[in-house]
Order: C-alpha cells, then structure tokens, then sequence
C-alpha cells in the first residue's frame, strides 16, 4: 500500500483535465502516444465534441522510480497511480465532491491564458476543506498569450500558495509534466488504512502510526470493512458495476456485502482495476481504486456517495453521503405525437446509465403524451436532450427548463443557491448590477487583482438568461460556479395563460408576485406573434391571482358575407341577410370553441425554441 498513489485533477472547465490525463496515460505507457484519440478519458462522443468531461473517469497506472526508501538506500520502486478525471462543470460538482473522498492529494490545473476561476477556487476549497494535498499547475505555458507571472501571483493570492511549489506545464506539448509526475508520488501521501485515515486524513503513514524497530512503517491494520462508490453504470449483461474506494478490508468475488443507505444485499460477482477498460484482479484491498460487479439491476438503488459495509452492516460508514435531487424540470414531447413511446423508451435506456435522472408521464392536450423531467442542471438538460435526438433520432418539444416550488400552509417557497462569481476588475461594477436585476442577495466581495463576489439567488432567477447576461456584461471574463442553499418562503403564485377565456394548461406555471407582470406580458406579447390570425377573435390573456395583468386580441380576418353574396341578397331581402349573419356569428363561435385546442404546434416550438 506504500506505493499506492490516489490522485484526482481537478480544475476549472477547459482548463486541460483530460489533455493532461492523455499525457500521464502516455508516460506511463498505459497508451501510445499519437495511437489514440484526444482527452481518451471523455468516452462519451457528446463530451468530446463538446469539450466537457461530463463523466468523471478512473485510471490505474504504474511507474517505475528510482526512490530513496526510509535507510537512506536508492531502489527502483514500482508506483500505482490512480487517476480520476473529473466533470468540470458546475451541475456534476457532487460527483467531485466524491472522488475527493477518495484520494490523497490533487492536481489543481490552471490555464495560464486565463488565470484562476470560479471552478479553480470552488474545487480547491473543496480539496482543503478535505485536508488533501494539493500541487498547483499552471498549464497551457507553450501559448503565446499565457501569463504565467499573474496566474502565478493569483494562486499565491487567492489560495496562499508558496510560489515554489507552483509547477509550469504544458499538457499539450508534454513539457514538464514527467516532472510533475514525480511530484505525484513525492508529495501526495499512500493511502492509510483503518481508523487512523479519519483522523489523519492527509497525513503520512509513517509519521502518524509510528516506526517499526526495524526501520518499516507501522501501518494501521483494517479493523473494519469500507469501501465508498464514487460512480456506477449499468451493463446490460453483468448489472450495476460500481466504482469504489477501498477504505477498509479487502472485496473479492463471491463476498457477501450490502448498500449501507438502503441494506440491500448483494454478492460480489467480479472485482478488478481501471486499465483504464476493467481488468479483473484476484481482490481490491484497502486503499486502492477499482471496481465491483454487483448484479444489482437498477443503478438508482447503488448510489453514488453510498458505502459497501460487510454483510450485517456492522461497519462504519464513509461521511458525506447525500442523495442528490433533481434541480430543474422540463416537460419534453415528440413532434410527432405517435413518438411517445419511442422517447419513453430511449429515456428509460438514458436513465439505467444515470441515477441523477428522473421522469414522469404527463399528458398535454396540445401536445399529446409526453415526460416531465428532473435535471442537475441547464447542461445537464441539454445533454439529455441531445442524447435523445440523436442517439434515438427523436425530434423534440422541450418546454423552458423551471425550478420547483414548494407549497406549505398554502406559502410557496422557492430553491436558492449560492452563487461565486470571479471577474476582473473592470467588470465589477456590471456583473453587480447584473445580479440585482436576478433578487440577488449580495454577501461578500474579495479583490486581489482579480474580484470574488458572492450572492444568494433564485435558482430560477439563475436558470433564466443569467449565465449569458454574466458573460455579455464581462465580455466573456467572469465565471461562475453555485451550489444549492435552501428553499425560502416567497410570494408566488401560478400564472395561468388564457386564450378567449379557457386557461392553457402548457402555458400555465409558478411566477414569483415580483416577476408577474413582466412575465405575463412576455408571455402573451410571444403568443400574439406565433399565433396566426383566425377567422375569429383571439384574447390572450394572463391571469395572476385571480386578476387580468397582461392582455392582447389577434384580430380576425374579416370576411365579409355580405359583400360576398351581394349577388344572391337582395338590397330588401333583410330577412336573408340577417339570417346569413347569424350564420357566420355561429360559425365564429364553434371555432371558437375548438379553437383553443387549434393552436398550431409550430408556436409551441416557437415560443418554447426563444428561452
Ligand atoms: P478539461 O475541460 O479541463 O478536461 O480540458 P481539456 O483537456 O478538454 O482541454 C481543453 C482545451 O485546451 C482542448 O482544446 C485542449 O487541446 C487544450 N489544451 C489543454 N492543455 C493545453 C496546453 O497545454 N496547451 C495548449 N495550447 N492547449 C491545451
Ligand atoms: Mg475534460
């Protein structure tokens, strides 16, 4: 176990995660270099196009160094490196908050083209509230415009950084990042096992349990069984294949364990290691990183987060479990109605592969049968959305993706986050009068040649255009990185959206008082455009509490009977002519009455494509 390295890079998005993992897995000579594709790591195709990792990824390495062991003897000694790539983006931050309660030590990435981030300083105080170690890397120094010297000053500055301890890369060229390699080994500690590791959590071994008379470190001995699940995915024919930590004890196949959260039972089918496809091994002992085939079906019952303990479920548990729930919603259809079951099916495949997941039916007048769906987040909907049109080639109505609000003694409350924003200076002024306009709460501010500010949001004031209004207002500088906070009390209501009288259900959703009359005048100001004008009168109108606050009339064509059969009405045939108005009054009120049901899905793809 003394040669066991678990590490984990994380950075903010782009800054070179999965180049700089390419480059390890090449000096290792896990690949070769020049016979893969880039960031290897991102499997999913929509994550390599994209640049985004969106699925964290495990990898074990070996290395071979010469060392200086603890009498002073140079050796060659083989390491085993753990890698785990993280998500950059902000809406899988749990599953960083997972794979740092597996390692030791990280590898803060910083692009010197564009300094530290929102995203660098969320994930370092995440690694320091962990006590892990961590080497700071300034990447990407083989471009013109990097500027090493204030990327330097910034992590001194913000994280308090030595300035000696800072390593220069380039994760694309290879430059330097053998010597970082080194660093790896030399400064992240070994993996403790037993009780210690709780209270050592970043210690090393040697210094904290003690030294044996013949000079070798006295390690803890495993006096219980533990290991964490920092991801899963669902394989059609051998089940969920979690992917663990051993904390405690030793897997081996045939083990009988169980899920600490829920007490399910399972027997070990496989265990093995991250090559990085699975490589079966004989067992998984404490302090390494690898994998276990569970058999269990469904992936939502083997959490990320979760602890395998032994059989009785007398173990102690590894901290910081949290289910995760869902934080926006969308209600999604086909275009073509007959395609429900076909979406129904392709999101049933999408959810065994994610337990972040959730749906239920619905059913739209307008629109016919479709799925109301709980997301992590904007990209995360997004990405689904992708899957879906073009894994199962499904053509999609995606409703505005909206928060949920809680109802109690008839109170809404409404989700808030945190949100941290870095930006230079410049900007300062316009991001802060950007986030008024969103209900911020301002709490604290910080400048060191570059500006931190934190608010208290909405969230649906932050799933709205904010992200985009952020960056328009700093021309592309600040970054942004939130967390969920609570839900508050707020004045709320539904907004119903009714057209010549009949409330549309598809149109109709929970508005905070102060965003009512705004949103109802956009809303019924969009409809007018993207309803095309009738034989008849169309009201659109927004309700709110019981009250009209926004209104527009679509005026009818006017087809004018009379001027149209003047040839057959004579000039005194009053009788006729009052007859035939009577007629089209009658006919204009049966359109009407299905014309609510009329409207064309053209608009709704309209109205929903603008958000
Ligand atoms: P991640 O989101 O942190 O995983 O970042 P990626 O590894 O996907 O890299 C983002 C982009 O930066 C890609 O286009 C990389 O080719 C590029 N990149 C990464 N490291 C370097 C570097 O050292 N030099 C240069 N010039 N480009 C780099
Ligand atoms: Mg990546």
């Amino acid at each position: 176990m003394t040669n066991i390295r678990n590490f984990a890079i994380i950075a903010h998005i782009d800054h070179g995660k999965s180049t700089l993992a390419d480059r390890l897995l090449e000096i290792t000579g896990l690949v070769k270099a020049g016979g893969h594709e880039d960031q290897m790591l991102d499997r999913n195709p929509i994550s390599r196009e994209r640049g985004i990792t969106i699925k964290l990824a495990p990898v074990r390495m070996r290395y071979t160094s010469k060392i200086q062991d603890l009498r002073s003897e140079i050796l060659d000694s083989e390491f085993i490196l753990n890698l785990i790539d993280t998500p950059g983006h902000v809406d899988f931050s749990y599953e960083v908050d997972r794979t740092l309660a597996c390692v030791e030590g990280v590898i803060l990435l910083v692009d010197a083209t564009q300094g530290i981030q929102a995203q660098t300083i969320a994930n370092a105080y995440k690694a320091l509230e962990k006590n892990l170690v961590i080497i700071p890397v300034i990447n990407k120094i083989d471009l013109p415009n990097a500027d090493v010297n204030k990327t330097k000053q910034q992590l001194i500055d913000f994280l308090g950084i030595p300035e000696k301890d800072i390593f220069e890369i380039s994760a694309k060229t290879g430059e330097n990042v053998e010597k970082l390699l080194k660093a790896v080994f030399e400064k992240i500690p070994a993996p403790l096992a037993g009780p210690v590791a709780r209270f050592f959590p970043s210690g090393f071994p040697r210094q904290n349990v003690g030294v044996h008379a013949d000079g070798s470190p006295e390690l803890a001995t495993p006096a219980n069984f533990r290991s964490l699940i920092f991801d899963s995915y669902y394989d059609s024919h051998r089940g969920v294949i979690a992917f663990v930590r051993v904390f405690e004890g030793s897997l081996k196949k045939s083990q009988k364990v169980q899920l600490h959260s829920n007490g399910l039972h399972f027997e070990i089918q496989e265990v093995g290691m991250f090559n990085p496809e699975l490589q079966a091994t004989e067992t998984l002992d404490s302090g390494q990183i690898g994998y276990v085939v569970t058999n269990l079906k469904d992936i939502h019952e083997v959490r990320v987060g979760d602890t395998i303990v032994d059989e009785k479920g007398r173990s102690q548990v590894v901290s910081g479990y949290k289910k995760i729930n869902p934080m926006v919603y969308a209600s999604i259809f086909t275009t073509d109605t007959a395609d429900y079951l076909n979406l129904k099916k392709a999101l049933e495949k999408l959810y065994l592969n994610d337990s972040s997941l959730e749906f239920n039916s619905i059913y739209s007048q307008a629109l016919g049968a479709g799925l109301r769906v709980g997301f992590l987040g904007l990209l995360h909907a997004d990405v689904i959305r992708e899957r879906l049109e073009r894994e199962f080639d499904l053509s999609l109505v995606l409703t505005p993706p909206q928060v949920e609000y809680k109802v109690e003694n008839n109170q809404f409350h409404e989700p808030y986050v945190k949100i941290f924003i870095i930006t230079p200076d410049q900007y300062v002024g316009n991001v802060m009068q950007l986030c008024e306009k969103y209900r911020a709460r301002f709490i604290t501010m910080d400048n060191k040649n570059q500006t931190s500010l934190i608010y208290e949001m909405p969230l649906s004031e932050m799933v709205s255009d904010f992200f985009d209004n952020l960056k328009s207002v700093s021309s592309g500088y600040a970054s942004l990185d939130w967390e969920f906070l609570r839900y508050e009390p707020v004045k709320a209501d539904k907004m119903e959206i009714l057209l010549n009288g009949d409330p549309v259900e598809e149109f109709s959703e929970v508005v905070v008082a102060e965003r009512a009359q705004e949103k109802g005048i956009e809303l019924v100001t969009k409809l007018k455009e993207v309803i095309h004008k009738q034989q008849y009168e169309v009201k659109i109108q927004a309700r709110y509490k019981g009250k009209i606050i926004a209104s527009e009339r679509i005026a009818p064509f006017r087809k004018d009977v009379l001027i149209k059969n003047s040839k057959v009405v004579g000039a005194g045939d009053f009788g006729r002519k009052r007859k035939l108005l009577e007629k089209q009054k009658e006919g204009k009120k049966k359109m009407k009455m299905i014309g609510k049901v009329e409207i064309p899905k053209e608009a709704f793809l309209k109205l929903f494509k603008k958000n």
